[in-house]
């Protein structure tokens, strides 16, 4: 029996942890950009000595307008990001919504899918707006945007396809696990999710990637020879150097790895190709080797499979308590998981986000070991170097970052690290 005074206490300590939680999140953001707005002002006239030469005048008045436009524009989305949140989940909408449902569907399996499906797409399409700017609005006004808006329209049409193909079975079989599987549920529910990131490991350049862009074997040829010459000398066996039509949306550049053992795979864009030398580009392929080498996939998949753990029984511990979907408006007879994993769902980002700063931490450690992996075994710091340096002009990245703003945020360190520790022991 529930005792109502206790309840009630429990509910406006749930409801207080929850808007501290967020509001503690839109004040901290908004300090920290502010705060990164002022060292890039501070910086304005010229970046610091050391980086005279990465680029001209022109470029870097450039790069700070960029990085004050969009600075300004995460203030903005912040903002509308957050005031959606909180009217989603106080203005009684998702009790509304459950009720609805359930005046014409069976308690069910099915109907918790559904829910969960029903108010992600709501959020999704009430994104769109501010997704439409960023592109052709700002990152056009750099020159960035190589989209259209067919093309952008379509890519956000497969991926909801992806999405619901993807995203209802899993979703069923939780909310299956949830109900049949006992009170370890949440280890299976758990065990699913992990075995599902693994397969999209594998699958995902497989088979969703090529559904969005053209990726072709790097041809024949001088720097196809040279990539697979260094991949040989490091014992890395690549069958499989692809180069990706990434100027088809955006003009920057990037390269990546993805997969595991077997289905391993090194992607290049194209408009990387076209802006680095070859040894700069064999620089960026020996980082991404450096990558694989030096075991950084499966010590992240660890990393995650922790947080993963801990979220579900986080999740189990939360399905336990009526109180916590009751605080939130729902009535005492909710029969299912559906509410509670969407009040999840919702919450997970905000409280997650006060890990990232850890999450990024490690991710930045890795950087420095396959810099250094590419230093050793493609020609010494300065190919690694001007790569660096190249893709910091094309990509108009912030020279200047404010240090606990790149602390906070980076999943990578600032050039003037990199250069650092490139050029250091
Ligand atoms: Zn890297």
């Amino acid at each position: 029996m529930l005792d109502i005074p206790g309840a009630t206490f429990m509910h406006v300590f749930i409801i207080v942890t929850v808007i501290t939680v967020l509001a503690g999140k839109l004040v901290w953001e908004a300090y920290l950009i502010r705060l990164n707005m002022a060292e890039v002002r501070r910086h304005a006239q010229a970046p610091p000595p050391a980086l005279h030469e990465v680029m001209d005048e022109q470029t870097y008045a450039k790069s700070v307008d960029y990085t004050l436009v969009k600075a300004r524009f995460a203030l903005f989305s912040n903002v509308y990001g957050m005031l959606l949140l909180a009217a989603v989940l106080f203005s009684g909408v998702l009790p509304l919504l459950y009720g609805w449902l359930g005046t014409f569907m069976e308690a069910s399996v099915w109907r918790e899918t559904f829910y969960v499906i029903l108010v992600f797409l709501l959020l999704a399409m009430s994104g769109l707006p501010l997704e439409h700017h960023a592109q052709f609005c700002l990152e056009e006004r750099f020159g960035f945007n190589k989209s259209t808006f067919r093309l952008w329209a379509t890519d956000k049409l497969k991926g909801l396809l992806i999405a619901l193909t993807v995203g209802a079975p899993l979703l069923a079989l939780f909310f299956f696990l949830v109900d049949f599987a006992g009170p370890l549920w949440w280890v299976w529910a758990f065990a699913v999710f992990f075995a599902f990131q693994l397969l999209m490991l594998v699958l995902y350049p497989m088979l969703i990637l090529p559904w969005f862009n053209k990726l072709t074997p790097l041809p024949e040829g001088e720097l196809r020879q040279r990539l697979i010459d260094l991949a040989q000398r490091v014992g890395f066996k690549a069958r499989t150097i692809q180069v990706m039509d990434g100027s088809r949306r955006s003009g920057h550049s990037n390269a990546f790895f993805t997969g595991f053992g077997r289905f391993r795979r090194i992607v290049l864009f194209d408009t990387l190709m076209e802006q680095l030398s070859e040894g700069e580009l064999e620089a960026v392929l020996a980082h991404e080797i450096g990558h694989y080498k030096l075991g950084h996939v499966p010590k992240m998949l660890t990393l995650s499979a922790g947080l993963g753990l801990a979220a579900f029984a986080g999740l189990a511990w939360l399905l336990k308590s009526p109180a916590f979907v009751q605080a939130f408006g729902f009535s005492h007879a909710v029969d299912g998981a559906g509410p509670a994993f969407v009040l999840f769902a919702l919450l997970a980002g905000p409280f997650g986000f006060w890990l990232s700063p850890l999450l990024n931490f490690f991710s930045r450690r890795h950087e420095y070991e396959a810099d250094r992996f590419a230093r050793e075994h493609a020609g010494g710091a300065n190919p690694m170097t001007n790569a660096l340096r190249r893709l910091s002009e094309k990509n108009l990245s912030n020279l200047t970052p404010h240090p606990l703003y790149s602390a906070f945020y980076y999943s990578h360190p600032t050039l003037l690290e990199r250069e650092a520790a490139l050029a250091g022991e």
